[in-house]
């Protein structure tokens, strides 16, 4: 399913142009208009899920496979030595396009310190109760 409203999905059925590294039948791995780094990709189902907790069995099993083989071409194509794969869900996770996408973005030595966070503490207790709380929810 596609939806007619979502930028997305209108790149990924190339209907607007984007910088396309790659597409097969399910996907299309475009280059981020506003990067964090020289090279930074998106990749995009062309079905519309809005996160992930939408997405399907099929692009699920194929989108982490996928973004290895990006940031290997990355490696030896821009010289990067390293990449991050982002995945935003929900507004409060900073996702802003909500269309299911990956974010894969090149790591460059000396780069700037990109998706980091100053750890905080947590005590057994605290972990104790907080793991007891998303496992009574968990089914899979
Ligand atoms: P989010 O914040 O939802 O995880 O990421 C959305 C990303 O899409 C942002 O990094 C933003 O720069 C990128 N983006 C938004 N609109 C467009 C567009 O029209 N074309 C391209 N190539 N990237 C876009
Ligand atoms: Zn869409």
């Amino acid at each position: 399913m596609v939806d007619r409203e979502c930028i997305f999905c209108k790149i990924a059925a190339g209907e607007i142009p984007a910088a396309t590294v790659y597409e097969d039948e399910d996907f299309r791995v475009i280059l981020d208009l506003g990067p964090a780094t020289r090279g930074h990709a998106l990749i995009l189902p062309k079905e519309h899920f809005k996160d992930l907790c939408e997405l399907d069995e099929k692009v699920a099993a194929r989108v982490l496979p996928l973004a290895g083989k990006v940031g290997v071409a990355m490696k030896k194509a821009l010289g990067c030595s390293g990449f991050n794969v982002v995945q935003n869900n929900g507004a409060s996770a900073g996702q802003t396009v909500f269309h299911f996408h990956v974010h894969i973005i090149p790591r460059y030595e000396d780069g700037p310190a990109i998706v980091t966070w100053d750890p905080g503490k947590a005590d057994s207790q605290e972990l104790a109760e907080i793991s007891s709380l998303i496992r009574s929810e968990m089914s899979l």
